[in-house]
């Protein structure tokens, strides 16, 4: 690249489905290398897989972009001086440069029948030998030609691929790459559709929108030394490579469901906070230095190197992620963090337009320091948003309680609430500890009863706290109605 071009970089997803945390994963370092460069970040949709292609799946891919707040400059929706950046709109370009390639003679035309090349790859496999075009099309003569071509056949144009030698070349991360030429069969660069394939477009169209820097997942890297020889036959300078390590499970097999792995806007709908997936994908296959974990998305942009990715595969720990996003949750404000759990409350029915905000940020405190994902909050203080709850009045009963000790504690427990005139925390430890020693029972027991009694579960926020939040009169109702419940009690 020459000094002071400006870096200009691509990510070019597919709209084949949603897209894989590992598609993420590549979009940020791409991101990232052009933010930190001052470049320009280009999203290229390469949808001439027609097959493949499942509806939706743009929505999808842009959506994770922008929650992960991936901004693209050239690309769908904001275009750019390099479009258009659909390849399903770029067919007549590619279509004119495999027939220039022909007219070089870096590139035939091959009229080969489904059929016939079936035939061919049994026979090969019966062989033991490895699959690939014959290269029968390579040499005909014009009259074979014509006679294929008076038949109406259409054919699909193949790449000349040099019968010997190696094709070799550089990548930022794994140094330099040699194949050699045997083991590249003539591939085909255009359909008989007139659909380039992957090979063509890509070549045409990082050289087109001059890409400085192709970097993508390392499953890709067999494929370069096909794209050097297109680079080559058009007469053109290849960009730079930069292969990004490839994202594994912790037992070292490709990442995928079972290792907890969703797509990005999985994640989302999973309680993750934006910041801390971009953080926690940041250091998979990155590092600043052999300690620094957390890092701002400012911070991630001035110390970005291609210098610092791994050049082993990256492990994808979901442990470790959820760690990164409760540290992420503990960070906010009671107000953001709020903010942030509303849609989760209100799809678990607990809120609405109607809920009070002051009140959500009364209960925020409780969960704050015990929640990984937002999607833990609605199971933990649901019961401070229920009208009326219900649970299995033997939960009443704590360890080495019986039904007639449960009723004490309940009776007491009332009687000295009524009288309470102070409803903060502290005033309610104070109040209720020294009750437990007078009903001859631990402070375990006598708060796990009242845990019960007004939330209707074993494990939940901090009580004295919560029954603060609840307030006089609801904490009195439940405390009756738990009293009732010990009546069904045997
Ligand atoms: N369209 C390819 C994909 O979906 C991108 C390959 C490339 O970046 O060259 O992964
Ligand atoms: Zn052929």
């Amino acid at each position: 690249m020459p000094q002071g071009e400006i870096v200009r970089v691509r990510y070019a997803p597919s709209p084949t489905g949603a897209p894989h945390i590992g598609n993420t994963h590549t979009a940020l370092f791409i991101w990232l290398f052009a933010r930190h460069s001052g470049g320009r970040f280009i999203v290229r949709i390469e949808d001439t897989d027609r097959e493949r292609y499942v509806p939706g799946s743009l929505e999808t891919i842009l959506e994770g972009l922008r929650w992960l707040g991936l901004d693209w400059d050239e690309g769908p929706e904001v275009g750019g001086p390099k479009g258009p950046y659909f390849q399903s709109q770029r067919l007549k370009i590619y279509q004119q440069f495999a027939r220039h390639l022909v007219e070089t003679g870096h590139a035939y035309y091959c009229y080969c029948s489904q059929e016939r090349l079936e035939e061919m790859r049994r026979e090969q496999a019966a062989r033991k030998e490895p699959p690939g075009y014959d290269r029968r099309c390579r040499n005909l003569t014009s009259k074979e030609r014509g006679e294929f071509e008076s038949q109406g056949i259409v054919p699909v144009v193949r790449l000349k691929v040099p019968l010997e030698g190696k094709t070799a070349f550089h990548d930022l991360i794994h140094g330099t790459v040699t194949f050699d030429n045997r083991t590249l069969d003539d591939m085909v660069l255009l359909k008989s559709d007139g659909y380039p394939t992957y090979h063509l477009a890509v070549v045409v169209d990082d050289h087109l929108m001059e890409i400085t820097h192709i970097m993508r997942g390392d499953e890709w890297v067999p494929s370069v030394p096909r794209h050097i020889l297109l680079y080559q036959a058009l007469g053109w300078e290849p960009p730079k490579f930069v292969h990004l390590p490839m994202l594994l499970g912790p037992d070292r097999s490709k990442l995928a469901k079972r290792h907890g792995a969703a797509s990005v806007l999985g994640y989302k709908a999973n309680g993750y906070l934006p910041e801390a997936v971009l953080n926690f994908l940041a250091i998979v296959g990155w590092a600043y230095d052999d300690k620094t974990e957390i890092f701002t998305r400012d911070e991630l942009i001035q110390r970005f190197s291609i210098q610092g990715i791994g050049h082993t595969p990256a492990i994808f720990s979901q442990e470790k992620m959820d760690w990164m996003n409760g540290y992420y949750i503990r960070q906010l404000s009671i107000e953001e963090l709020a903010r942030r759990a509303m849609p989760f409350l209100a799809q678990a029915g607990l809120i609405d337009d109607k809920t009070d905000v002051a009140y959500l940020h009364r209960v925020m405190p409780l969960v704050q320091e015990r929640i990984k994902k937002l999607t833990e909050v609605a199971g933990l203080i649901d019961f401070l948003f229920l009208e009326k709850i219900s649970y299995d009045p033997a939960l009443l009963i704590g360890k080495e309680m019986d039904r007639s000790a449960t009723t004490r504690a309940l009776e007491s427990s009332l009687v000295l609430l009524k009288a309470q005139d102070s409803f903060d925390a502290v005033a309610l430890e104070a109040a209720l500890r020294p009750l437990a020693g007078q009903l001859g029972l631990t402070p375990g027991q006598l708060f796990g009863t009242i845990r019960v009694a007004i939330s209707g579960k074993t494990v939940a926020p901090p009580l004295f706290e919560s029954l603060a939040v609840l307030g006089r009169d609801r904490m009195l109702k439940r405390l009756a109605q738990a009293l009732e419940l010990t009546k069904t009690l045997r």
